[in-house]
């Protein structure tokens, strides 16, 4: 296999950045340095980029098998490709749902075959994520799951939730939690306040998330079980977990590119393309989310990826599905909105989700000689308007708007799976 040389980035190394040459042969990190050999290398001009592990998202979903018009794992995993992702963990809830070892197994090897990014699937909690019935947790670790989730459901019965976490803790794995108490969302479609007021249409309060979120933390401090918060969107969210830490519990939270970028008066003039579960929340949460990407106390990007069809999202907007597209420009919005230095854009785009995920051996890792070549090369400077998308989908809030930061290249298993016109070969 002929290799790479990635010249004159600026690279993540274990002593912090610096300015070096990668060569990559074999799947794996050669040299790094200055002055490399690069006979019979090809080029990758990485000039005023940042080079580091490649992104690591831990809620996409890829909607095989069952919805392939929305969105397939090729489809899937070519945006993910384009968005500088080398690892991405799809949910559940696809049809049937990942609620046994076989379609597991069916999930992974589709990536395998695919082979643009690793899909590491996670595995229901109860069977067709109804809620009722826990899944063979056991089964699904043997088949690979490290992440359990009913993902688009909360897993609202607590004595069933405490039984799952029990088993999935002394498997070492983690419970991965869509917090919003059905009671409360009801037949909401946004946040409750002014906005929803305003348009008439039903909303959601922010306490349907921390309601969940304080029951759940009980029953981690009852099991001891890893729990990991899906799609933050409110400062109550950001507390509780926070205190959940200093209290020293295991626990993680992600928050997503649409909730950091936006908050609920998008929704009155952006439609169905600003609808999602749990809902853009106040201007107050979108900073609480933002101030803990920048702190930490928000541990990891991911985009909770959810396509759907024109059709599906041309409709009104209590009558539109859930969900946006977001593997593209997750690196640029947050680079945009939140600022972060490579340090922490790093930690909060690659290595925390590699943990989370089991993946860490591979993925998230700081750029050394000897390590699996899972690399992006992200230029933090150039502005761009996002255009286009590799996803079968286009239900994006992004599309249209100007954002700083450029995927240049994404390197998986040592092969070039994207390259941007920047990219002088
Ligand atoms: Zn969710």
């Amino acid at each position: 296999m002929s290799g790479l040389v990635i010249a004159g980035g600026e690279v993540l190394t274990p002593d912090g950045l610096r300015t070096a040459d990668i060569v990559v042969r074999n799947g794996t990190i050669g040299d790094v340095g200055g002055n490399l050999d690069r006979t019979g290398l090809r080029v990758i001009d990485a000039t005023g980029c940042w080079v580091g592990p490649g992104f690591v998202d831990v809620h996409v979903h890829f909607r095989e098998p069952g919805f392939e018009h929305k969105e397939d794992i090729a489809s899937g995993s070519a945006a993910a490709a384009a968005g500088g992702f080398t690892a991405v963990v799809p949910m559940p809830n696809t049809n049937p749902a990942a609620d046994r070892p076989e379609i597991i197994d069916m999930v992974a090897t589709r990536g395998r075959e695919v082979g643009l990014v690793e899909v590491v699937p996670s595995g229901a909690i109860t069977m067709d994520r109804a809620g009722h019935v826990l899944t063979d947790i056991e089964g699904l670790w043997d088949a690979g799951v490290r992440i359990y989730s009913d993902d688009g459901d909360t897993v609202a019965d607590s004595g069933l939730l405490r039984a799952a976490m029990e088993r999935i803790a002394a498997l070492g794995g983690v419970v991965s939690q869509h917090a919003v108490d059905p009671g409360l969302s009801g037949d909401g479609h946004m946040h409750e306040g002014t906005i929803s007021a305003r348009l008439g249409i039903p909303g959601i309060p922010a306490a349907a998330d921390d309601i969940v979120i304080a029951r759940d933390l009980a029953l981690v401090r009852l099991t001891g079980c890893r729990y990991h918060l899906q799609h933050a969107s409110t400062a109550g969210a950001v507390a509780l977990i926070g205190d959940a830490k200093a209290e020293g519990l295991p626990v993680t939270l992600e928050a997503s590119p649409h909730h950091l970028a936006f908050d609920h008066r998008d929704v009155e003039t952006g439609g169905t393309r600003f609808k999602m579960m749990p809902p853009l929340r106040t201007p107050a949460d979108r900073d609480a989310l933002r101030d803990g990407v920048r702190n930490g106390s928000v541990d990891m990007i991911a985009t909770d990826h959810a396509p759907h069809s024109q059709e599906e999202k041309d409709v009104a907007f209590v009558d539109a599905p859930n969900g946006v597209i977001g593997l593209e420009w997750s690196a640029a919005v947050v680079n945009t909105v939140v600022g972060l230095d490579a340090d922490r854009f790093f930690a909060r785009m690659s290595t925390a989700g590699a943990t989370l995920a089991g993946i860490a051996d591979r993925h998230g890792r700081r750029i050394e000689p000897g390590t699996p070549a899972n690399l992006v090369v992200f230029d933090p400077n150039t502005e761009t308007v996002a255009r286009s998308t590799e996803s079968r989908s286009s239900n994006s809030p992004y599309l249209g708007k100007r954002w700083r930061g450029v995927v240049r290249a994404t390197i998986y298993n040592g092969h070039l799976t994207h390259d941007s016109e920047g990219v002088r070969p």
